[in-house]
């Protein structure tokens, strides 16, 4: 081949090459031949290149210490990625390669090389797109890094990707090595399988976490959200998404999220709205879903057995502090609070494991008892009374605190906690009106007691609106001088369907509806008309008027006695109002304020059936009363019962004391009113004397006795009709 033949041959072989080339004689190191590609690179005609020297070309200081060497021997290929000076003064990121060309001796064996090749392939696109891809890769990091959540992606084969710190530092991984940009280098992670195992290690369940782990790699398209607790006991929430590029999915991101914080305070919040600040107890709110899960037992057990259920109740106590307000009042708030704090200590102390106590009001409390037998309820309750009433110290004052209970019976005597709660207050109020410091037990009326009362209930309404009441007068007369005093106003009622309803029947059913009210305005109205009249026709006599304690603690009440007063223009001496000791002992407070406020009315105050309420001398001593009545049940066994005799001679000596009158209530026989005024009694009332009469017939007796004195001999003779009853 000649010369000419074979630069032809080059220049074919160069321009198929599709990057630019050049070949370059190694003696001279000048340019032989150059493919369109390299010129159009360098930008010069390719005949203007041919025959330039290969150094000044297009080199790097690699590239002339290549060409520097290669005069003096072999120095094989350079190829590398480099930045090539052009002879314009521009540099070009490429590949370069500098390959070594040999022709063969005519015996096919290989002579020295005569020739290199000198190819470019320029990088400057896949640089450009390289230095793209590491901005988004900066930008996509930093914002894993800017989030509160801990991500972890891994590849298709479950490989560690990426994380960011937050998850390193969430599941309490040894950290990553920060980057350039500052922001975690998972790439740092040599072993990735074995640090990615490392959170198998950090789950409290293992086992499940590897199952879901395989569960997610056999769906890559799968999306799931749950949550993991980890040995450390916090707990994590974990929403996990494939990763997809284009329509491919190529791993899958995991995101992190401690709830820890948040369950703690949801734990707390639920806890504190289930607690009683003050003692620690649960509260009413507790009370009730123990109630509610308590009683859907008992029906599961009474369902399963097809029968009533014995066993599987409960029984609820409630327990009131007596005369709390008391020590609020006198000792303050802090007292009061340390009091309720140690009766709440007592109280706890008495019962066992499975039993539930609760706050459930200012100074109540409830006992959710297991098993709900009544013995066992007041052998429990009996407990806490002496337990609450250990002598204590409050505020450097010595002090006895005493409570009252009331019990019912799950599910006899009720299946949900109102009516529970309803039944044990009932007979926890039973317990304060009878003196206190006590426990009862609901009383079960029979079903059809319950019908009757309704029946009596909606018949008494009938007969207020059909104006069927009537009152009869039972007078009052003095002991010493047979004088009458006064009378007692008595409801009656005759009932078309129910006949002569006796008021012992009809006024706790009233009180018990709320209808009692009525029925006892209606009463004062009526007893303030009649004695208006008879004041007006010259008869002044004092009226007693029954107030049931519903009726007392009215808003109005004060208000409606001074109205009807004012409307008839009765003297208000005229009216007394006999109250019952319940009255002062629910509210003493409140209950002071209305009787004074009565009391400047003028309106003359009477506390009815005496002795069979809990009074103490110093209390009475605090209202502004004027009478007493002592109950009938003390005057039953006078002049023999030694014990009733005792009682009321206490009961006059006590009244002597506090400046107040005493008239005995239900006096048949003579040896009892003689006994009553040889003790200095005041007055009495009862059949003895007149039982109570309808209007027209007191009257007539009004007339024939006009107040003037008897003698007390005479007084039987000249009263009208006297039934006695022994
Ligand atoms: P109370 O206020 O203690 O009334 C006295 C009761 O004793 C009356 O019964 C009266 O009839 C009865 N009684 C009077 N003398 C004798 C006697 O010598 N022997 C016997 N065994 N009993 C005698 P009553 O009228 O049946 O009333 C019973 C209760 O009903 C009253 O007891 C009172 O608590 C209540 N009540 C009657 N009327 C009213 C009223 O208008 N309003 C209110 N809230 N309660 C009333
Ligand atoms: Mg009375
Ligand atoms: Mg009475």
């Amino acid at each position: 081949m000649t010369p000419v033949d074979r630069l032809l041959a080059n220049q074919a072989l160069l321009e198929a090459l599709p990057q630019p080339a050049w070949l370059v004689a190694l003696a001279s190191q000048r340019v032989l031949a150059v493919n369109s590609a390299a010129a159009a690179l360098l930008g010069q005609p390719a005949a203007a290149l041919v025959g330039a020297d290969a150094q000044a070309l297009a080199t790097s200081p690699e590239d002339l210490a290549w060409w520097a060497e290669v005069g003096f021997g072999d120095v094989g290929t350079l190829d590398s990625d480099t930045v090539i000076g052009l002879t314009d003064g521009r540099s070009l990121p490429c590949r370069r390669s500098i390959r070594l060309l040999a022709e063969s001796g005519r015996e096919g064996g290989v002579l020295a090389p005569t020739q290199a090749l000198v190819s470019l392939h320029d990088r400057r696109d896949e640089l450009e797109q390289r230095a793209r891809s590491d901005e988004l890769n900066a930008a996509l990091q930093a914002t894993l890094e800017a989030t509160a959540d801990g991500i972890l992606v891994v590849d298709a084969q479950g490989r560690l990707r990426a994380c960011n710190r937050r998850f390193v530092q969430l599941w309490g991984l040894p950290d990553l090595v920060a980057n350039d940009n500052g922001v975690a280098d998972a790439s740092g992670v040599a072993d990735s399988a074995r640090w990615l195992a490392g959170l198998t290690q950090r789950v409290a369940d293992p086992l499940a976490y590897a199952e879901g782990l395989a569960a997610l790699r056999a769906d890559p398209h799968a999306e799931a959200q749950d949550t993991l607790v980890l040995r450390d006991g916090r707990t994590l929430d974990r929403v996990t998404r494939p990763l997809r590029i284009g329509e491919r999915v190529r791993g899958r991101v995991f995101c992190f999220r401690d709830l820890t914080e948040r369950i703690v305070a949801e734990q707390r919040i639920d806890c504190l709205s289930r607690q009683d600040a003050l003692t620690g107890l649960a509260n009413r709110a507790a009370l009730a879903e123990r109630v509610a899960k308590a009683t859907s037992a008992c029906t599961a057990v009474a369902e399963g057995s097809g029968r009533a259920v014995e066993g599987g109740g409960f029984a609820l106590l409630v327990i009131d502090l007596d005369r709390f307000r008391q020590v609020n009042d006198s000792l303050g708030h802090d007292s009061g609070n340390a009091v309720l704090r140690l009766a709440a200590d007592r109280m706890q102390a008495c019962l066992r494991g499975d039993d539930f106590i609760a706050r459930i009001g200012g100074d109540s409390f409830a006992v959710m008892l297991s098993g709900g037998d009544a013995n066992g309820a007041e052998t429990t309750a009996r407990r806490m009374l002496g337990a609450v009433a250990q002598p204590c110290e409050v505020g450097g004052s010595p002090f006895t605190l005493t409570c009252s209970i009331g019990i019912a019976l799950a599910p006899s005597h009720g299946q949900t906690l109102d009516d529970l709660l309803h039944h044990a207050e009932a007979a926890m109020r039973a317990v304060k009106d009878g003196g206190r410091a006590n426990v009862r037990l609901h009383q079960v009326r029979g079903r059809g007691d319950r019908r009757s009362q309704i029946r009596l209930d909606h018949a008494m309404r009938q007969a207020l609106v059909s104006n069927r009441f009537r009152l009869h007068y039972q007078p009052q007369v003095s002991l010493a001088d047979g004088r009458l005093l006064g009378a007692e106003a008595l409801i009656r009622w005759r009932d078309p369907e129910h006949g002569e309803v006796p008021p012992g029947r009809f006024i706790p059913v009233a009180e018990e509806s709320g209808f009692i009210v009525a029925i006892g305005d209606w009463v004062l109205s009526q007893a303030v008309r009649q004695a208006t009249l008879w004041m007006q026709r010259g008869h002044p006599i004092k009226i007693a008027v029954n107030v049931s304690a519903l009726q007392f603690q009215q808003p109005q009440f004060v208000e409606r006695v001074a109205s009807v007063l004012a409307v008839s223009g009765l003297a208000p001496e005229l009216l007394e109002l006999e109250l019952t000791e319940s009255i002062l002992v629910r509210d003493a407070e409140d209950a002071l304020q209305r009787l004074h406020a009565l009391s400047r009315l003028g309106v003359r105050l009477a506390i009815d059936d005496f002795g069979t309420g809990y009074s103490s001398l110093g209390y009475l001593k605090r209202f502004p009363l004027d009478k007493l009545k002592i109950d009938r049940s003390f005057i039953s066994g006078l002049p023999t019962a030694e014990s009733d005799a005792a009682i009321v001679r206490a009961i006059l000596q006590m009244a002597d004391a506090l400046g107040l009158k005493v008239v005995a209530e239900g006096v048949e026989t003579e040896a009892q009113r003689a006994f009553l005024q040889a003790c200095g009694c005041d007055g009495f009332q009862g059949w003895l004397y007149a039982p109570a009469l309808d209007a027209l017939s007191f009257e007539e007796r009004l007339v024939g006795a006009r107040s003037e004195p008897h003698p007390p001999d005479s007084t039987l003779a000249e009263g009208p009709r006297i039934r006695l009853v022994r």
